[in-house]
């Protein structure tokens, strides 16, 4: 990301700071005050500038075909030539921004996330306890992604489990890992039942995640990713 691209976050610091400069920038509106922090911190002329450079960096995540677009951040798929459209991709982009932000992780997409669980599935019918290990958590990736996502676009992913805590609870109820398999994810991540409901993998709307390891279930999220990819 070079310097002239303006973020999420970078909006949000910004308001902010408008905000409590009430009385370090007396005499200003609120309109004027963000003009004169944008141009302070950010390299532009106002926040009008501003905005356009943050919406560029949105129209940088998009395959256009035709009038259809995709998002490669938020997965939205669109016909650009209605205005209504264009309206939801900027409300849904800024909640996963949001997200990616503060999770430092953003799920992957539905296409992928069917590639990822093929895969998990062929490793576990492949030789060795290694493999079936793999593919077993590969299953859980895509789960979880798809899990994570679904809380983005309700706006409750500050409810939502980390990875780590996610697969302890969905080993309680996960038929698809042979049985050999599950005892040593068992052991690893350990196990709670009755959290996730049986026959299903979404962590379940209105429940707040007990624990806060966002580090290591990184470290979990981002090795196991480029497992998927490699
Ligand atoms: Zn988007």
């Amino acid at each position: 990301m070079d310097h002239t691209t303006i973020t999420w976050a970078d909006l949000a610091r910004l308001k902010k700071a408008a905000k409590a400069a009430k009385s370090t920038l007396p005499g200003l509106s609120h309109a004027q005050r963000l003009d004169t922090l944008a141009s302070a911190n950010h390299r532009v002329r106002n926040y009008h500038e501003m905005l356009k450079r943050y919406e560029a960096g949105i129209d940088a995540c998009l395959v256009k075909d035709g009038v259809l677009h995709t998002c490669m951040l938020c997965g939205l798929q669109f016909d650009s030539s209605e205005p209504d459209d264009w309206k939801q991709h900027a409300q849904r982009h800024e909640l996963y921004e949001e997200a990616g932000f503060y999770l430092g992780y953003l799920p992957s997409q539905y296409a992928e996330r069917e590639r990822i669980k093929k895969l998990g599935y062929k490793l576990m019918q492949a030789e060795g306890e290694h493999q079936h290990r793999d593919g077993a958590l590969a299953v859980l990736l895509a789960h979880f992604d798809r899990s994570l996502d679904a809380a983005i676009l309700d706006n409750r992913w500050r409810q939502h489990a980390y990875f780590e805590e996610y697969v302890q609870c969905a080993l309680a109820d996960a038929p698809f890992i042979p049985s050999g398999v599950k005892r040593l994810l068992v052991q690893e991540f350990g196990e709670r039942a009755g959290v996730i409901p049986k026959g299903q993998s979404y962590w379940p709307p209105d429940l707040v995640r007990q624990t806060a390891d966002r580090a290591a279930s990184l470290k979990r999220l981002q090795a196991l990713r480029s497992m998927a990819t490699a």
